[in-house]
């Protein structure tokens, strides 16, 4: 910090700082006044800032105050002794204008003169200039008429009471006026003070004369008014958390903001403390999830949504291992889970940090479900899938893997256990019913990313052609040119805006030199002892299907594509067939012969949903099903409903500085293509946490507290109270929210 040769008696006088601000109507004394406000609340101090209203008339002089204190401030007068006085307009400067000014004050005036020169007029008192009319022209704050000075200003200020510059950094960007920032760093340098004159110290006594303004009432400072005004209050500010949109849209239900803000503000402990609640998998979505909360993020109508997954990712990575076994229930069940995809594991995880028993089927060595024999290593490391599973189970899971339970072994586990959870995802695959589908060479695609994850051989050489357009095409696609084929072609029947692979991945396989065929659906294969062509039928968009997506509607118009090899990616479907006779699921629950058994169904096989977040969030929501259901009181996650959500609308925009939003680092397409390693290296940093509006939740900005006309707005427990006995319900902290986290509301 920057030694300031203006302070040596401290930043305030026994614990007190009170200022007086003179300006013109329109030059912006009022919100100076708020921004040393905001400044001296950062520095942990008690605050107040207002202005003289009713003559703001533009030009008219007036006055604003500001008010520090290291207690609570509870005086609500104005200022009449200030330490310190700003003139933002030098034609004020009336010799009476140090008026209350405690001797040895310093009067910080926007003038060209230099600071000696001024002086001369003010004996007794700290006398400081700065141009910051000309400063804030430059840097064209106002218009060329009327030049706005107060952020300026406020930068020379916070040099003369010494005051770091990141402070004045921080609440600039907190209150929005990062664009100013420039030129109050500016006048900060060029703040020039004369040194008090000797022996005019002495000359001028004590406290100077009165304002020559004859105050309305003979209020003197110390002494709170015994006017609570609190009466005339029709409706009352309040603290509020509203939805936040990343939130309501997370299928898994995890605290988005919560685990953001705790990021930007905590660090990385903290924000895994929050994922642990309701994801064991964040290393896992922080690389694959198709990120609702992104598509959902009011940040993303502004300058682009913060990246979400990215910064799950980053907290999943960077987090300190967790070592806590959770205790044992009051009254612990033992509930078996059948199938370990992320359905099952979520659905584990949850009854094991209740306390309760799980053990884990998996026809797999290892549990993962897809994540595991489907999604390719380059995307998901493997050592970071197990990493997660690891500390799942050392929650006291108990796994059984290489256990295909079959249609009888089913039938037996409400006899083993108190209840069980059916995730076994979805087993059955499409395939095509055409000439020529079964010549070798033509494989489901599906059984291709099986072999490529085990490490079993999947060479593959020449021209492949991918059927589908989701990710398993996409996987298939991008794994076979690892696999070494020397051209990949994507055949789908849609349109590449109906593809539901994630963008992220379609993007990533075109750099890496796979062609798309759009509009194309297979109508034969043909070759000898082997499959070495494709016959693809030119598809027109039909009418709307139930998806909305318009529907193919297939044309005589056929094309020969000669290919090595075909890897079919056209869907999977649930197998039901594994239910015992008389069994039957309905609504995510299992009944036999229509009497209700305490088995639930999760993930893939339930809902179908098809992500990895939603089998998650379906997980969890079938273990707290199953615990209700045997008797325990569990609270339900249930998706919240989006339409709550806090709107872009609700936020003030003018708040947050507009910044591109920060991306993964990619390996570049030509080098990763030849090899099997991580293509995304994931965020440089956690700055993107910063860009978080934190919409619907409080993050102590003191914008309430800076902006509240009658001061009565104080920081207590870690949160904000408002003394309710003077609000008046004008309802200003509310709209100067920047994140709609409060709200008025009837008394
Ligand atoms: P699964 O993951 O399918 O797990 C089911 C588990 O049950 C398996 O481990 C299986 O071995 C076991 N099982 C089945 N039957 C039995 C039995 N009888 N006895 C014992 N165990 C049994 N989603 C995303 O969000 N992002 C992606 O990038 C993404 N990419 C994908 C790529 C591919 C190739 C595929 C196929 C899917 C992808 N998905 C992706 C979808 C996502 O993986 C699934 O929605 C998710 O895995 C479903 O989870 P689940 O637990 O319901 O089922």
């Amino acid at each position: 910090m920057i030694a300031s040769p203006f302070t040596d008696q401290g930043l305030l006088r026994d614990g007190h700082l009170e200022i007086r601000l003179h300006g013109r109507g329109g030059q912006g004394g009022v919100t100076c006044a708020k921004i040393l406000a905001a400044l001296f609340a950062r520095t942990g101090h008690s605050v107040q800032a207002f202005g003289d209203y009713a003559g703001e008339r533009s030009g008219a002089p007036v006055r604003a105050y500001m008010r520090a204190s290291d207690t609570e401030v509870d005086n609500r007068n104005k200022i009449y002794t200030p330490d310190h006085l700003l003139v933002l307009d030098p034609t004020l400067l009336g010799d009476d204008i140090v008026g209350g000014l405690k001797t040895g004050g310093t009067l910080l005036i926007n003038t060209p003169d230099a600071p000696e020169q001024v002086a001369l007029r003010f004996p007794g008192y700290r006398v400081a200039t700065v141009d910051a009319t000309a400063i804030a022209r430059r840097h064209g704050i106002g218009s060329r008429s009327v030049v706005i000075v107060n952020t300026t200003l406020a930068g020379a200020f916070a040099r003369a009471v010494d005051l770091p510059l990141d402070a004045l950094a921080a609440t600039y960007d907190s209150l929005g006026l990062r664009s100013n920032l420039p030129a109050a760093k500016e006048a900060w340098t060029a703040v020039r003070m004369a040194e008090p004159l000797a022996g005019d110290v002495a000359r001028a006594g004590a406290v100077a004369g009165p304002p020559s303004v004859i105050a309305l009432t003979d209020h003197t400072v110390g002494a709170p008014t015994g006017l609570k005004t609190g009466s005339w209050r029709t409706q009352a500010p309040k603290y509020a958390e509203h939805l936040a949109p990343c939130n309501a849209w997370c299928p898994a239900g995890n605290d988005v903001v919560g685990f953001v803000q705790a990021l930007a503000q905590k660090g990385e402990a903290a924000a895994a403390a929050i994922l642990d609640a309701t994801t064991p998998l964040a290393g896992v979505c922080g690389r694959v999830c198709p990120a609702p909360c992104m598509d959902g993020c009011n940040r993303r109508e502004y300058d682009g949504a913060v990246h979400i997954r990215g910064l799950e990712r980053w907290i999943a990575d960077h987090r300190p291992k967790l070592t806590a076994v959770p205790a044992p229930a009051a009254n612990p069940k033992h509930v078996a889970v059948v199938g370990g995809g992320p359905a099952g594991l979520a659905a584990a995880h949850t009854l094991a940090k209740l306390g309760h028993k799980a053990t884990l089927f998996d026809a797999e060595t290892a549990p993962g479900g897809v994540l595991r024999t489907g999604i390719p290593g380059y995307r998901l490391p493997r050592d970071v899938l197990d990493r997660e599973v690891e500390a799942i189970l050392g929650l006291g899971v108990e796994l059984k893997a290489n256990t295909a339970l079959s249609k009888k072994d089913l039938e037996e586990l409400p006899q083993r256990f108190d209840g069980v959870v059916l995730a076994t995802g979805l087993q059955r695959l499409t395939g095509l019913e055409v000439p020529g589908a079964n010549l070798p060479g033509i494989e489901q695609g599906i059984a291709f990313l099986k072999r490529v994850n085990s490490g079993e051989p999947a060479k593959l050489t020449g021209h492949v052609v991918v059927l589908g357009g989701g990710n398993t095409a996409m996987d298939c696609a991008r794994s076979a040119l690892r696999a070494g084929a020397s051209r990949v072609t994507v055949a789908y029947r849609r349109a590449r805006e109906d593809m539901p692979a994630i963008a992220e991945e379609v993007h990533e396989a075109e750099d890496e030199g796979i062609v798309f065929a759009f509009w194309q659906a297979p109508v034969g294969f043909s070759g000898t002892g082997r499959v070495q062509g494709i016959t693809l039928a030119k598809v027109e968009a039909g009418p709307p299907d139930e998806s909305g997506r318009r529907r193919p509607v297939v044309t005589s118009q056929h094309e020969l594509l000669a290919c090595d090899a075909v890897l079919l990616a056209l869907g999977q479907g649930r197998d039901l067939s594994l239910l015992p006779e008389g069994w039957s699921l309905e609504t995510g629950r299992i009944s036999c012969n229509g009497a209700a058994l305490p088995i639930f169904a999760a993930g893939d096989v339930a809902t179908g949903d098809g992500t990895v977040t939603h089998a998650i969030g379906d997980g969890r929501r079938a273990a707290q099903r199953l615990l209700n259901a045997l008797g325990e009181a569990v609270t339900i996650f249930e998706r919240p409903d989006r339409s709550a959500a806090v709107p872009v609308t609700d936020i003030r925009l003018d708040h947050f500085t507009r910044s591109e939003p920060a991306a993964p680092i990619l390996e570049s397409a030509t080098t990763r293509a030849h090899h099997s390693g991580e293509v995304s290296r994931g965020l440089a940093s956690l700055s993107e946490a910063h860009r978080c509006m934190s919409c619907g939740h409080c993050t102590q900005c003191d914008t309430c507290l800076v902006y509240c006309p009658e001061g009565i707005i104080r920081r207590k427990d870690g949160s904000y109270a408002v003394d309710y006995s003077f609000c008046k319900g004008c309802g200003i902290c509310v709209s100067e929210c920047p994140r709609k986290a409060m709200e008025m509301s009837a008394q």
